[in-house]
């Protein structure tokens, strides 16, 4: 079974200014990487599509969908820029990025259902796991995952899907849509404190959340991780399985404090893949989210996409 890669090069000129960590480079050294190791022949690569509005709507507000997208249209016909917070700027590129980067994991989750691929990596940026419901936030502006598990329930007829969050920061806006949907189980851990602050008291029964210190390593990352995700992932079984897989948790990126190196992402990812094979034929997409080291990021998303193309 072949492992699908969503990914669109309207992604990479989504520009949020000089020196910003969250920049088109990012896409650039995941795909060299993956040329270099000749794992991109494991792999097969297919065109993001543009997101439907409906789509976007089983995530997000009406109100904020609709005064999102005529401000990143406007962006489109000015050239200006936009800053929703500080670290969070539309450009004139960013309408089609932010479109691309959801419609990627719609497509992702279709193409799996169908059995195209057991599992989907989306390589796409803008990221998606702070965006809540009504906002955008920390270089956020859909939340593609969310909006791609929603589609599995409304629209795939799934009954139970699980978000997986290993980036280094908490998942907030993921958490802010799907909290006390009990269809959707979401297991994350991140570091305690760091942006965006949230996480440490759960906003729903459905949200396994594990805040850990800086300075935290695989080891005893390891061991939450079976003592916490595993029995409540099996307890749920889920029917698929989505991955905001963010990389900023590795010990050479500067955004955390935390000390994962590339075997802690294989291990992490075989614990996933084996809750999916027991539970969900198998079926995961994973999005990309944080992860600013190139060369920690390249490295750690490739570890990733062996483990789940099982080459
Ligand atoms: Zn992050």
């Amino acid at each position: 079974m072949p492992t699908l890669v969503f990914t669109h090069p309207e992604c990479r000129l989504h520009d949020m200014g000089r020196g910003h960590p969250e920049c088109g480079q990012r896409l650039d050294a995941i795909t060299d990487h993956l040329r270099a190791t000749g794992l991109d022949a494991a792999l097969i690569f297919r065109d993001a599509p543009l997101v439907d509005r409906e789509a976007l709507c089983r995530a997000h507000s009406a109100n904020y969908v609709n005064e999102l997208e005529a401000t990143l249209q406007e962006l489109e016909v000015t050239g200006e820029h936009h800053a929703f917070d500080p670290d969070t700027i539309a450009c004139a590129h960013t309408h089609r990025a932010v479109q691309r980067a959801a419609g990627a994991a719609v497509a992702a989750t279709e193409a799996v259902m169908r059995g195209e691929a057991r599992a989907a990596f989306c390589a796409v940026r803008p990221p998606g796991h702070h965006a809540t419901r009504d906002n955008a936030m920390g270089f956020c502006f859909y939340n593609n995952v969310a909006v791609a598990a929603r589609h599995a329930l409304d629209m795939m007829g799934l009954q139970r899907v699980a978000i997986v969050d290993f980036d280094v920061h908490h998942g907030n806006g993921t958490e802010d849509i799907i909290a006390n949907d009990e269809r959707v189980l979401m297991v994350s851990f991140f570091q305690h404190p760091l942006y965006p602050g949230t996480g440490t008291r759960p906003l729903g029964d459905n949200m396994v959340n594990l805040p850990v210190p800086p300075y935290t390593r695989g080891p005893e990352l390891r061991k939450l991780i079976e003592q916490h995700w595993v029995p409540r992932l099996d307890a749920f079984a889920p029917q698929m399985v989505f991955i905001s897989a963010g990389f900023d948790a590795h010990r050479e990126d500067e955004l955390g404090q935390l000390g994962l190196v590339e075997a802690d992402y294989e291990w992490i990812t075989q614990r996933i893949k084996e809750v999916a094979d027991r539970h969900a034929q198998g079926r995961i997409v994973s999005c990309l989210e944080g992860g600013y080291n190139l060369g920690a990021l390249a490295r750690s998303v490739a570890t990733h996409l062996r483990v789940l193309a099982e080459v």
